[in-house]
């Protein structure tokens, strides 16, 4: 190949690719200032590390600005304008990849951390548990609070905040005298942090009722679609600081580790079997599914994420990664209606890499406290990794938080999420980068499964118009 030609691909190549590229560097590059600046053996102080985090967190707060309005108009402005039983069929095909994946994941997670035990012969934790000092919500109240938070009873407070459950301890409480063991009340509260379940599910049926009111719902369809126009014209602008974002949330994370001996010492074989989980799941499970929905490799397409998977990496959260996601779907060309319907619900309820690490995280420290794991508790411990990582938010480190219903089904109290800290937040960031990746191909699923139902419906739409125009025109000539 002459010189100029392949100057010229190379060019073209790195025009195309300029900012995943630098995205990445920007991740390398502060991993690399993050080790640096701890090996001046400087006690990087929480103020300082806050100063080089800033950078980083103004622009994880512009991404975070855009999730509620883009998540809910893009839902709303997709689902409107699908047809009603072509967006059941879409959204059919979205949750039927969701399950599957999930469940794959959970089991592939279960089988790893029974073959490999990482927790059998550890020493450093062998004490046996202690007896729980506060009584946890259980994972009955966790899975009741899921489900209420699917149905808001304020649209506006949804935004803001969602329900949890909360015990209240009152020893006073005269039953407890006459023998009753419950000494607590139960009580709801409201937490910090959108309600994006009930945010997707509201936008959902507003889709499908402006869908079915046809032409006098055109003002507010117009209004959704524009603004989700909007939010990714910004987001494209928000995207060009990615590079330094990550650059600085990377660095600012590294300086914080406290331990760098639990990640290779005692959690090292935790960490890897995790790890080992999610590449085994992105390269091998999600692949295969891909190879069969499609009939095309995956690679292609996976190369064309690094973006998206870089700023997964970065920011370790898959809401405020859900805006590039969207964008990333539309510059490989699909369909703007199933990526603007299946990303946003993906990104809320399909967290694959979340569900196996949940699933590990229990057993291994199951293994650690010396709990027998009966097949019964293994089913147990699926059911509810599965459904913990539906209801972890798409924030940094919201698995940890679900991580007590899980240890709950095998009677572990919520205080033994503790022994995995030290390492949760690296792995946050490589399940949050699987997370986003699952998301992305099960859009191009979706898309591809859906391609002749689409072309179906223009047609049918095609040939009414065309008789409708037909029709007016024969009405005339009466006239
Ligand atoms: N950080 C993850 C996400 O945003 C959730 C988690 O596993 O903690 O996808």
């Amino acid at each position: 190949m002459p010189l100029q030609i392949r100057r010229a691909g190379v060019v073209s190549f790195l025009r195309e690719n300029l900012l995943t590229l630098l995205t990445i560097i920007g991740v390398v590059a502060g991993t690399l200032l993050g080790w640096g600046l701890r090996a001046t053996g400087y006690e990087w102080t929480r103020r300082e590390v806050m100063y080089f985090q800033y950078p980083g967190e103004l622009f994880l707060r512009m991404l975070k600005c855009l999730i509620v309005p883009l998540l809910v108009s893009s839902i709303v402005s997709a689902i409107g304008s699908l047809d009603l039983s072509l967006s059941g069929k879409v959204g059919l095909r979205a949750i039927i990849y969701y399950m599957t994946t999930t469940v794959c994941a959970v089991m592939l997670g279960i089988a790893l951390v029974t073959t490999i035990k990482p927790g059998r012969n550890s020493e450093a934790f062998s004490q046996p548990a202690g007896t729980k000092l506060t009584k946890d919500v259980l994972t009955a109240d966790t899975i009741l609070d899921l489900i209420r938070n699917v149905f808001p009873e304020n649209i506006v407070q949804a935004t803001i905040a969602s329900y949890r459950t909360r015990l209240a301890y009152d020893v006073n409480d005269t039953r407890a005298i006459k023998g009753h063991l419950e000494t607590y009340k139960i009580e709801g509260d409201y937490q910090k942090g959108s309600n994006v379940l009930g945010l997707v599910c509201f936008s959902i049926v507003l889709g499908i009722t402006l869908g079915k009111m046809g032409e006098k719902s055109r003002p507010l369809q117009n209004f959704f679609h524009t603004l989700s126009e909007a939010m990714m014209i910004i987001t494209g602008w928000v995207i060009w600081l990615s590079p330094l974002g990550v650059f600085f949330l990377v660095t600012a994370k590294i300086m914080e580790i406290e331990s760098f001996s639990e990640l290779v010492g005692r959690l090292g074989m935790y960490f890897m079997t995790v790890l080992l989980g999610l590449f085994l799941h992105g390269f091998g499970t999600l692949s295969i599914l891909f190879v069969l929905a499609t009939k095309k490799l995956p690679c292609r397409y996976i190369a064309k994420m690094g973006q998206v998977m870089a700023t997964a990496f970065g920011t370790a959260s898959s809401s405020a990664t859900m805006p590039i996601t969207i964008g990333c779907c539309d510059e490989m060309g699909l369909d703007p209606r199933i990526t603007r319907f299946v990303i946003p619900i993906g990104a809320t309820i399909n967290m694959d890499g979340t569900a196996l690490y949940e699933a590990v995280a229990a057993i291994f420290i199951a293994q650690l406290r010396k709990v027998e794991m009966s097949f019964g508790k293994i089913v147990a411990v699926s059911v509810t990794a599965t459904a913990a990582s539906i209801g972890a938010a798409g924030i940094p480190q919201a698995g940890l938080v679900t991580m007590v219903m899980v240890l709950d089904t095998v009677n572990l109290p919520a205080e033994d999420v503790s022994i995995i800290l030290a390492v949760d937040w690296l792995l946050d960031r490589f399940r949050t980068t699987i997370n986003v990746v699952c998301d992305a191909l099960g859009a191009i699923i979706v898309a591809s499964l859906s391609q002749a139902d689409i072309e179906k419906t223009r047609q049918n739409n095609d040939k009414e118009l065309a008789t409708a125009h037909e029709l007016s025109d024969l009405e005339k000539g009466e006239h």
